[in-house]
């Protein structure tokens, strides 16, 4: 399949692919998504096919007002209200109970639907153009890290979609939060660049899937994708000063030998005594988080073989930004 790129002037067309089942990968605040029809269960699969998605991780249906939350989900209960009053148009995502006409592959075959409002003029006009909510998990083959320009994304998706809309590098660069209202009390399943602080100044009793994992101990309905080997380039991503990774595995940071090609991204300058063949400083950590993923796939293109990444302190973004890179560095 031929990819198109398409102006950000050419939605239009873009919305005609939509209609004709096909796949339209498009910017948002967060990162780029792969859109397609959310009520067309055809091109729904042509997603996972493309992507390299697992069948059981669901998507995110994106809609351009309230209305469109209404065709795919039961109903939109009061907590459901305050969080879209609170945070939308925005980076949440609200687990909600699914809509009884909605299609299964959408959903993974799980009860509940997952629905955000992009702050994106681009992707608002395309999902008002195209008429239907549209499902667009992130514009990335799956595993790799996710895809924040047009040309990340065409580097993982050409000929694999119809069309590619060329906009700006995402504002966020990471991915949206992730608030489950279906569980008691409600559960932020993802951490993205609304904070779980400033979800709980809204709604004070939503936890963290971390703090129900520890007092729960295996009875968690977790974020099915959360599951999946996730953000991760082809060199190996290590965290400065972290004796073990997320899965408590103890990780050689710093025992790098110095024959091996590395880099650094982070806030600071790394020890200088070092051999570094590439150094990135950030200025502040929406900047650091912006330029993540975008870094990792600027080093598999240099041939870098480890990326070093400085630690953040876990407030605000700070705490989506050392999920990912956690995750990144996860060795399965
Ligand atoms: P992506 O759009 O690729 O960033 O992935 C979408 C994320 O939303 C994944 O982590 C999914 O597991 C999560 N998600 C989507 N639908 C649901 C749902 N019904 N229940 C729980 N998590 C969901
Ligand atoms: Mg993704």
């Amino acid at each position: 399949m031929e990819t198109s790129l398409l102006r950000i002037d050419q939605l239009g067309d873009a919305a005609a692919i939509i209609a004709a089942g096909g796949l339209v990968a498009f910017p948002t605040e967060t990162v780029y998504g792969l859109g397609a029809d959310a009520t067309n269960a055809s091109a729904i699969l042509k997603i996972y096919e493309a992507k390299g998605r697992p069948s059981d991780n669901p998507l995110i249906v994106h809609v351009a007002d309230v209305g469109g939350v209404l065709r795919v989900a039961k109903e939109v209960s009061p907590i459901t209200q305050k969080l879209i009053d609170a945070f939308w148009p925005g980076p949440l995502t609200i687990v909600m109970p699914k809509g009884a006409s909605v299609t299964s592959e959408l959903c993974a075959g799980l009860p509940s639907v997952a629905v955000r409002m992009p702050n994106h003029p681009v992707a608002i006009e395309l999902i008002r153009r195209a008429g239907v909510p549209l499902v667009a998990p992130s514009a990335n083959r799956s595993g790799r890290p996710s895809g924040t320009t047009w040309e990340a994304v065409r580097d993982d998706l050409s000929g694999s979609v119809d069309a590619i809309v060329c906009g700006e590098p995402t504002d966020f660069g990471l991915e949206s939060t992730v608030i489950d209202i279906t569980q008691s009390p409600p559960c932020v399943l993802r951490h993205g660049a609304i904070s779980l602080t400033a979800i709980q100044d809204v709604c004070p009793d939503v936890v963290s899937v971390e703090d129900l994992e520890a007092a729960e101990q295996g009875r968690l309905r977790k974020s099915p994708g959360t599951r999946h080997r996730h953000y991760q380039p082809h060199a190996r991503v290590m965290v400065a000063g972290l004796k073990t990774d997320v899965m408590g595995n103890t990780l050689s940071v710093g025992q790098t030998s110095s024959a091996v090609s590395r880099a650094w991204i982070g806030l600071s300058s790394p020890n200088p005594s070092e051999n570094w063949r590439i150094i990135k400083v950030c200025e502040n950590v929406d900047e650091y988080a912006r330029a993540l993923f975008s870094f990792f796939r600027e080093m598999d293109r240099l041939g870098v073989e480890a990326i070093v990444c400085e630690r953040v302190s876990e407030d605000g973004i700070g705490r989506a930004l050392m999920d990912r890179i956690l995750r990144a560095s996860v060795d399965e």
